[in-house]
C-alpha cells in the first residue's frame, strides 16, 4: 500500500493578483497561498512531504468541464491591458484577471490533476495541492467566484476518464456553494457532490435557490447531490461534526468512493470575513481523519476559499498532519450543536438517504 503524503506547491501561482480597486474581489490575495506555505514551513510539515510538481493542465483536459468559448476568453487575457482585463472582468460575477491569470489557471488545474496521478499511481497515500486560482465556482462557460477554471471537477472527470473510475466522492466543506460543481455534476450519479455552505435562507451570496437542501441532483444523478444550507452564522466545530456524522458520512460510506476529493475552502474557518462561522482548525483534522477511511485512503484535497490568512494557514497545516498521520488533537469549545440546525440535519439524512436509496 501506498505511503506518504504529497504536497504540491508552486510559488508562481502567487502572481495572479487583482490590478484595480475592488471591495469584493480584493481578499482573494497571493499571501492565502504563501502564508499557508510558510506556516506547513515553520510546523516542519513540508520536509515530511512528498514533493510533486505542478505542471500546466492542457487545453484537452480543462475542455473535459470547460467550453472551448471559455477557454478562448481566458487565453486572450495574456496580452490584454489592464483597462481591457477590467472590462473582460465586469463580464463575470466576482472575477478579476490579471495578464498571469491563465497562466496560473492551468498551474492550479494541472497541479490538481498531478495530485490525483501521484495518488491513483501509489506515489502517494494521499495529498494537498496548495493552488489559485480557487475553482468550485466556475462554470462550463463562466468565471465566477473568483473561480476561472474548476479544478475538482475537471479532476473528476479526468480520474473517470484516465482511470476508469466509477464512484468519485466530492467533499466541499468550503463556506460558499460550490454551485458551479453543482451544475457539471448534477445529472452524473458517478459523482457524489456534498456541500456546506452559509446561506441564510438564500441570503448569502451566490443567494440561489438550487443551493437549498431539496436540490438533489436530476435525473440518474437524483441523489447524489448533498446540499446543507446554514441558516445562520456562528457555526461551530461540534455543527460540523454532526453534519459529517448524520449527513454526509452515512452516505458517503453506502456510495464507497474510489477516490474522495476535498474542495477545501477554510472560509468555514472562525475568524473568515465571508463565512462568520466558529470552527476552529482543529475541525479540519478530524473531518480530514473521517474521509481518509473511505476510498482506501486515496483522498486528495484541493485548496478553495479562506480570506483570515492565520485560520487558513493554521487550519491547513491540520489537515496536512492529519493527512501525514499524525494523532488528530482535542476539539475544544462548545460540544453540543445547535438545535435547529441538527433537526435540519436530521431531516436531511432521511430525505437524502431515501433520495439515495432510490438509485
Ligand atoms: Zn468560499
Amino acid at each position: 500500500m501506498a505511503s506518504g503524503t504529497v504536497l504540491i506547491y508552486d510559488e508562481e501561482m502567487t502572481t495572479h493578483k487583482l490590478l484595480w480597486s475592488d471591495p469584493v474581489c480584493d481578499i482573494e490575495v497571493p499571501e492565502r497561498l504563501s502564508s499557508s506555505y510558510e506556516q506547513l514551513k515553520c510546523y516542519h510539515l513540508v520536509e515530511r512531504c512528498v514533493h510533486v510538481p505542478a505542471r500546466e493542465g492542457s487545453e484537452e483536459e480543462i475542455l473535459l468541464v470547460h467550453s472551448s468559448e471559455h477557454l478562448k476568453v481566458a487565453k486572450s487575457t495574456q496580452t490584454m491591458n489592464e483597462e481591457e482585463l477590467k472590462r473582460v472582468s465586469e463580464n463575470y460575477d466576482a472575477f478579476f484577471f490579471h495578464p498571469n491569470t491563465y497562466r496560473c489557471a492551468r498551474l492550479a488545474v494541472g497541479a490538481t490533476l498531478q495530485l490525483v496521478d501521484s495518488v491513483m499511481s501509489g506515489k502517494g497515500r494521499n495529498g494537498m495541492a496548495l493552488v489559485r486560482p480557487p475553482g468550485h465556482h466556475s462554470q462550463r462557460n463562466a468565471a465566477n467566484g473568483f473561480c476561472l477554471f474548476n479544478n475538482v471537477a475537471i479532476a473528476a472527470e479526468y480520474a473517470k476518464l484516465k482511470y476508469g473510475l466509477q464512484r468519485i466522492l466530492i467533499v466541499d466543506w468550503d463556506v460558499h456553494h460550490g454551485q458551479g460543481t453543482q451544475y457539471i455534476f448534477e445529472e452524473d450519479p458517478s459523482v457524489l457532490y456534498f456541500s456546506w455552505h452559509r446561506y441564510e435562507h438564500q441570503e448569502f451570496w451566490p443567494s440561489l435557490k438550487e443551493s437549498d437542501y431539496d436540490a438533489v441532483g436530476l435525473g440518474k444523478g437524483k441523489g447524489f447531490n448533498i446540499n446543507l444550507p446554514w441558516n445562520k452564522v456562528g457555526m461551530g466545530n461540534s455543527d460540523y461534526l454532526a453534519a459529517f456524522f448524520h449527513v454526509l458520512l452515512p452516505v458517503a460510506f453506502e456510495f464507497d468512493p474510489e477516490l474522495a476529493i476535498v474542495s477545501s475552502g477554510y472560509d468555514s474557518g472562525i475568524g473568515d470575513p465571508e463565512g462568520q462561522m466558529n470552527a476552529t482548525p482543529e475541525v479540519f483534522a478530524h473531518l480530514t481523519h473521517f474521509l481518509m477511511q473511505l476510498a482506501n485512503g486515496k483522498l486528495c484535497v484541493i485548496l478553495e476559499g479562506g480570506y483570515h490568512l492565520k485560520s487558513l494557514a493554521e487550519s491547513v497545516c491540520m489537515t496536512v498532519k492529519t493527512l501525514l498521520g499524525d494523532p488528530v488533537p482535542q476539539i475544544t469549545g462548545e460540544m453540543a450543536p445547535c438545535l435547529r440546525e441538527t433537526r435540519a440535519c436530521s431531516f436531511s439524512v432521511g430525505y437524502f438517504g431515501f433520495a439515495f436509496l432510490l438509485r
